[in-house]
């Protein structure tokens, strides 16, 4: 198991012990022990589910303060094609590309743009990988972790190419470092995301040894400090953005899988649909399509919990920001075409795994269904685990005991109350 970093944390004062994130967590990754969840960070995927669901607020994702642009001589803001449909009454994204230089940034580089270059190659990489269909598109990480963990026949089917925040990262360093003379570690790089899942993919990095970012601001945050640049007009509007409707595209669902110019192709979004999908994939059902689009977050990248506006008012917004441009700004440069391929392998990790190996695991399957026969069904959760299975392993793996179930518990104290009362009667 590697050391996984996770984005999204507990905020322990303000957890209540509801138990209503641990129902909801795809990958049944949060417990709750004595009254305070706590997530098991192997299981976590970054989806976000947990922050949306918690009514005390106390699960947060971890990114940067816009502080952190302080740290360097020169800066270049990458901001996720998603940003752009979170202001009403849009019509030009130079706005929104102006306004992150008067923020303080340096310099833009869209993530949109770089997407531009992945479509190109995600069509060649289609095309001639026929042995590999459905091809699974890697730009949103908690997809890619999902898969790791939980669907690991699947692996060889992901998209071994770049995320566009990844290239666009790499390209507008190369760009300021030609522009400004200076070296790489006096300019910083800040990703502006919609979600904890980039903010992971920064740290632990997919199918790269190193991620060119330095920093990741929450959308949310740079929406606030733009808002009112955007609001007084700005006198001189930059004409500095590249992209055109493909790259723009990509911050919804149906976007990155719409600028392949196929048709055979599904598109999915939202936790629970997205892992129907896989389950359907895994069962041999969808090998029929040629590129499986998938985004945990519902609409897509629009819908990441680090976002302000509605998904779908959002997704509305780009379609009629996207109306006004050119089909694509950037292409691909064929000559560098190959280093935009994956370097580091991505592995099956079975953190879900019981056992040391075949006969450890055989051994405790049948302890979590001897506990499980034991315990009443009722998945009530009260035991601080999603399910009577998940404490059956829990118990198994030695994290937990068999009176954390209530049920259990009751019979205890029934039995010892009897016996108590038994030598009362012969004393
Ligand atoms: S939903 Fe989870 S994190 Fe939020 S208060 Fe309840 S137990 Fe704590
Ligand atoms: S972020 Fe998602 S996977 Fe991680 S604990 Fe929360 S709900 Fe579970």
């Amino acid at each position: 198991m590697n050391n996984f970093f996770n984005s999204v944390k507990l905020k322990e004062e303000l957890c209540m012990g509801c138990i209503n994130c641990i129902k909801r967590c795809p990958t049944q990754a949060i417990r709750v022990r004595n009254g305070k969840a706590f997530i098991v960070k192997e299981f976590c995927i970054d989806c976000g589910e947990c922050i949306r669901i918690c009514p005390h607020h106390a699960k947060e994702a971890t990114y940067d303060s816009p502080k952190i642009m302080e740290r360097f001589e020169y800066t270049v803001a990458l901001p996720a094609p998603s940003l752009y449909g979170q202001f009403n009454n849009l019509d030009d994204i130079n706005i929104v590309l102006t306004a992150l230089k008067k923020m303080g940034f340096d310099d833009v580089y869209e993530v949109s743009s770089a997407a531009e270059i992945i479509s190109d190659l995600t069509r060649g990489y289609v095309a001639a990988n026929q042995d590999k269909w459905p091809i699974i598109s890697t730009a949103c990480p908690t997809v890619v972790r999902l898969i790791q963990i939980r669907f690991p026949n699947l692996i060889e089917h992901l998209l071994p190419i770049y995320a566009p925040v990844d290239l666009a990262a790499i390209n507008a360093r190369r760009m300021a470092m030609e522009k400004t003379g200076l070296p790489s570690e006096k300019i910083g790089i800040i990703f502006i995301s919609p979600c904890p899942a980039k903010v992971t993919a920064v740290k632990s990095p997919i199918g790269i040894e190193k991620s060119e970012i330095d920093g990741v601001l929450a959308m949310k945050d740079v929406y606030t400090i733009l808002l009112p640049y955007m609001k007084e007009s700005i006198d001189v509007v930059e004409d500095i953005g590249r992209s055109g409707r493909i790259g723009i595209g990509w911050g919804s669902s149906g976007g990155e899988a719409g600028a392949l110019l196929i048709d055979n192709y599904l598109a999915a979004d939202g936790i629970e649909n997205i892992i129907k999908v896989l389950d359907d994939l895994e069962d041999q059902k969808l090998e029929q399509l040629e590129f499986i689009e998938l985004n945990a977050c519902s609409g897509g990248c629009v819908g990441g919990v680090l976002t302000v506006e509605n998904p779908y008012a959002a997704k509305v917004k780009l379609k009629r920001l996207r109306k006004y441009l050119p089909v694509a700004g950037t292409h691909l440069d064929e000559k560098d075409s190959k280093d935009k391929f994956w370097t580091e392998d991505v592995l099956y990790e079975p953190v879900f795994k019981i056992g040391n190996n075949m006969h450890d695991s055989i051994k405790k399957m049948a302890r979590v269904e001897e506990l499980c026969d034991r315990f009443p069904a009722l998945d009530c959760g009260s035991c601080g685990a999603p399910s009577c299975k998940a404490l059956a392993e829990d118990i198994v793996r030695g994290v937990a005991k068999e009176e954390d179930c209530i049920h259990i518990l009751k019979d205890y104290i029934h039995k010892l109350s009897d016996e108590l009362s038994r030598l009362d009667r012969k004393m």
